[in-house]
């Protein structure tokens, strides 16, 4: 792909939120633009109005800003290809249709969708692929006419020239190869008025000069008819890289059972952008290295040549494996801004950026967070059943000493270890554990003094203190 700066786009419809699939192909249509040197339009495929919603929209909008994938060309920033909405787009989608009719390339057809499914049932039954039958391609002017003024609304189908193979090469599947007599007449303008799909974004990215559609290979069929129409309207034809699909890890759709859905449950669940581009970057896609790679890396580590033809597992350890990757490139202002209202119960903003510097190697989403500031700030603090195994070992004789030299030492972490250890003859994991239980509960979790000076020295007396009570009950 070298050498060739490349016009992309995406163009989702604002029907609901954006599903992760649709995420990794903006994401991938996104990274070419960039890779190459060119550009990435964003156009909104808004013409089903009953299914349009604006909230989608906004909301689209910011979960593709949120991950980083800045458009430029589409709404919000304009551009000289615009409108980018399709719905804006109605008389360029008009002048298509004129111009295929006047070139005889379309018919208007009236029959029902009850006798389109009978005729498709027959063809079934008979063993043939179903096309439509051509029934009203015979209609002769005058009757189509009499219909038209008897009230009755027609669909326009476009004609498919018979014998013809349609080729292209797809980015990711390699040659195509279609033959047309496969494909039956079909509708570019709904009885409605409406243009169908084939023909307003097929007409839309070769006006708006997108030189490689990157989407999904759920559209790989619609490609050949896009292509008759393209040419049939002597228009320049894109080239195209159809992603496979992905799919959760037992091989069906990706559901809300994965919690991934969808970019904004990630987003909710506390997901980094980073995290979900380097994540998604490597969903079907060889990056070439296991590194960490921020946007302008990744950018020279893709090549769109590089997807797999297969569909693509949703794999949550990998996804928690680049989030750690995330956190840990993150710097503390970043994630003091991510956690936010949650470091509120710990107090005055030097409160927070020192429990942010304590903690962050333990912290993988938000709600990890939420538990070590509740461990730091309850009254009454949980005791894990392994750290009351470890305090009942320890017993009250330990922590009376541990107490009284806390307080002799005021709370300072070294010296009052150090005593502890002396007085009590205990090293290592003897000493540290049972500390440990006792002032957080659980046996676990980021290095103890930050966390000592971060409770306060009263509470962690009285913690002591309660564990001395603890043992002594045993
Ligand atoms: N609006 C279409 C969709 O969401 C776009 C398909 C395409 O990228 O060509 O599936």
């Amino acid at each position: 792909m070298s050498g060739i700066a490349h016009t992309t786009r995406f163009a989702p419809s604002p029907t609901g939120a954006l599903h992760l699939g649709n995420a990794r192909t903006a994401l991938f249509s996104w990274l070419v633009a960039r890779a190459t040197g060119g550009r990435f339009v964003l156009r909104i495929e808004d013409t089903d109005a009953e299914r349009s919603h604006e909230a989608a929209l906004e909301r689209q909008l910011a979960e593709l800003r949120w991950l980083g994938l800045d458009w430029d060309e589409g709404p919000n920033v304009g551009g000289d290809r615009g409108p980018y909405r399709q719905s804006e787009r109605a008389p360029i989608h008009a002048e298509a249709l004129d111009t295929l009719a006047t070139r005889a390339l379309t018919y208007p057809c009236f029959c029902s969708p009850e006798e389109l499914e009978f005729s498709r049932k027959a063809q079934l039954a008979a063993g043939r692929p179903p096309r439509y039958a051509r029934t009203c391609a015979k209609l002769d002017a005058d009757e189509a006419q009499r219909r038209v003024d008897a009230g009755r609304r027609p669909a326009i189908r476009f004609r498919v020239p018979d014998g013809r193979t349609i080729e292209f090469i797809d980015h990711v599947h390699g040659p195509q190869r279609f033959l047309s007599d496969d494909i039956g007449d079909f509708v570019i303008r709904r009885a409605d008025g409406s243009v169908s799909f084939f023909l307003g974004n097929a007409v839309d990215d070769s006006a708006m000069g997108i030189t490689l559609v990157v989407r999904g290979d759920d559209h790989l069929a619609n490609t050949p008819r896009q292509l008759l129409l393209l040419e049939a309207l002597g228009m320049r034809r894109p080239e195209y890289a159809h992603l496979p699909l992905v799919l959760a890890p037992d091989g069906r759709p990706l559901s809300k059972r994965e919690g991934a859905a969808s970019l904004s449950d990630l987003h909710a669940q506390g997901y980094l952008p980073g995290a979900i581009r380097n994540y998604l970057a490597r969903l079907g896609h060889a990056c070439g290295t296991d590194d960490w790679l921020d946007v302008e890396a990744l950018s020279r580590h893709f090549d769109i040549a590089r997807t797999s033809h297969s569909a693509a597992r949703f794999d949550e350890a990998q996804l928690r494996h680049w989030q750690r990757e995330a956190v840990t490139h993150a710097s503390n202002d970043e994630l003091e801004r991510w956690l936010g209202a949650r470091l509120d119960a710990l107090g005055e903003e030097p409160k927070q950026q020192a429990f942010v510097a304590a903690v962050r190697g333990n912290v993988l989403l938000p709600k990890d967070a939420d538990e070590l500031v509740r461990v730091l700030t309850a009254d009454v603090l949980v005791v894990e059943p392994d750290a009351a195994a470890q305090i009942a070992e320890a017993g009250a004789d330990f922590f009376e000493r541990a107490q009284a030299l806390f307080v002799q030492f005021e709370g300072e972490f070294k010296n009052w270890t150090r005593a502890v250890a002396e007085s009590t003859g205990r090293k290592g994991a003897r000493l540290f554990m049972p500390l440990r239980s006792a002032l957080t509960g659980t046996t676990h979790g980021p290095e103890l003094a930050p966390l000592v000076a971060l409770m306060g020295a009263e509470r962690a007396r009285h913690r002591l203190a309660d564990a001395q009570v603890r043992a002594s009950v045993r």
